[in-house]
């Protein structure tokens, strides 16, 4: 594997191609490469080239023994309060358990009236604590202005509801786990399985199932002890447990966002267009491989994980992980999200990939220019400690409050760090080029050149304007499509 040389910034680049001739050819390329992305064919990931067409980056000679992300400690289980949402599902309950009458009152109190697990966790992290209380207020002011907005964002309201209808129903599909694995994952296993003609055979086979049902993206990891959480398990509840022996491994799946609304984030975007497919894939295969006689547990979006997804991804060989904390892939860039099942059936697992991805994140840093909370780190290196590995910082909490001020109810979220990721481009010539030829560039050019025409030629609203007036102007990175336009269909 080819290690590049640094990307040059701005100032260097416009030296380096030239302020006429160069740049003229770039701005030239920029347009060629803006028109090719406007074409729909290039939507990976929809519709056109199902049963695995769509993976077609040959991850082989860029795979590597050791995974992109580093270890610098004792790897630690991730604790289940380190998660935002199981975290504020607690804090809520608790809220819920006093009375909501006697928010002041908790805040008040502050950390020491929590009861103990809750307690422990903040008095370790106490700007976390103040953080969930600016986040109540920001989502109180973002109800407080939906009347504003409501018909403006009618039709992105009603896309996103849609997508969510099949989560609503408590325990639909898949099912919550209620039990402990050793039970849950068994039920309905043929106790006659066939014998496998090899652990190579049941990869191949399994990945195929998988992209007959719709993933996108496939790949196969050994499950690390590392990447299980701590301290709740789905169907059994609170408490400590050790990783169950059939989950040997996990068949990682990914699928994109419909990327035109996608590009419109944060207002006309949502995560459940591709949370329920996920869903629905993840569902099929953990029935798929309980009816071929080997135990399965899915865990899928938003929350029913056991899982932690991204370095469960890299392991897989599906992509690496990029500055803004989530999974970037060859194929889908940002706009790739994930759902894994668990399984003892036997499989040759596959290797992770170095693609210069974690390399290029170094000096890009857009996600961390565009981030409405200044969540992302803007360090040139990854120098946190997390749990044993190093990486960059993600302010979870900080994020979530952005979440809670976006102009929208519907989706409560953000997204833009996952829209501006120059990887997050569809499938045309010239993001082929880029992502064929820059992995195998030693000099770093043809990063240095992406990364200046991205700059350069490409418009960002900036970090502040994605957030509603006074602070904002409800900016989206790309225009929205007409179908999710409200004014183009209805008298507004
Ligand atoms: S989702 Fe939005 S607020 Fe959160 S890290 Fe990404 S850009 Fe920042
Ligand atoms: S926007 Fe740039 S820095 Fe952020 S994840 Fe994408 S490539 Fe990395």
């Amino acid at each position: 594997m080819f290690v590049k040389s640094s990307i040059m910034d701005r100032r260097n680049f416009l030296k380096y191609a030239g302020l006429g001739s160069g740049t003229l050819a770039l701005a030239g390329f920029s347009v060629a490469g803006f028109v090719a992305g406007r074409g729909k064919d290039g939507n990976t990931g929809y519709g056109k080239t199902p049963y695995g067409k769509d993976q077609f980056f040959n991850r082989k000679p860029f795979w590597v023994e050791k995974p992109t992300y580093e270890a610098v400690g004792n790897p630690q289980r991730i604790d289940y309060l380190d998660r935002l949402f199981k975290r504020n599902a607690e804090m809520y309950q608790f809220i819920y358990s006093v009375g909501q009458g006697n928010l002041e009152t908790i805040k008040v109190q502050g950390i020491e009236g929590l009861p103990e697990h809750l307690r422990a966790y903040f008095q370790e992290h106490p700007k976390a604590f103040e953080e969930f209380f600016t986040a109540i207020e920001k989502s109180q002011e973002q109800k407080a202005n939906w009347p504003k907005y409501r018909d403006k964002y009618l039709l992105a309201d009603a896309w996103s509801s849609a997508h969510s209808s099949p989560l609503k129903i408590r325990n639909s599909f898949p099912p919550e786990p209620q039990g402990t694995p050793e039970d849950w994952d068994f039920k309905g296993v043929n106790p006659y399985p066939l014998p496998l003609k090899s652990p190579k055979h049941g990869s191949e086979l399994i990945k195929k199932i998988a992209h007959s049902f719709g993933a996108t993206l496939v790949g196969i990891a050994k499950v690390k002890p590392e990447w299980v959480y701590q301290g709740f398990l789905r169907g059994v509840g609170k408490g400590d447990f050790e990783v169950p022996e059939h989950w040997k491994y996990a068949v990682v799946i990914a699928v994109p966002h419909e990327w035109e609304s996608f590009y419109a984030n944060p207002t006309y975007g949502t995560s459940y267009d591709a949370y329920s497919m996920l869903r629905f894939i993840a569902g099929k295969l953990e029935t798929f491989i309980r009816e071929i006689g080997y135990p399965a547990r899915s865990h899928v979006p938003p929350t029913q994980y056991d899982l932690v997804m991204p370095p469960l991804a890299i392991d897989a060989g599906l992509g690496e992980l990029g500055r803004n904390g989530v999974l970037i892939t060859p194929e889908l860039g940002g706009n790739t999200r994930l759902a894994a099942v668990t399984t003892s059936m036997p499989f040759e697992p596959d290797k992770p990939i170095d693609v210069g991805i974690a390399e290029f994140c170094k000096k890009c840093k857009i996600c961390a220019e565009e981030c409405p909370s200044e969540s992302i780190s803007s360090d040139d290196e990854p120098t946190q400690n997390i749990r044993g590995f190093k990486r960059w910082s993600i302010d979870q909490d900080k994020c979530f409050t952005a979440w809670n001020s976006v102009g929208t109810s519907h989706p409560r979220g953000c997204r833009v760090c996952l829209a501006v990721c120059p990887y997050s481009r569809k499938n045309n010539w010239l993001h082929t080029l880029a992502r064929e030829g820059d992995p195998r560039d030693p000099s770093g050019i043809i990063a240095s050149a992406m990364l200046a025409m991205q700059k350069n030629f490409f418009d960002y609203p900036g970090a502040n304007e994605y957030l509603p007036p006074p602070d904002g102007n409800n900016k989206t990175y790309g225009k929205a499509p007409d179908w999710l336009r409200t004014e183009e269909w209805f008298d507004l």
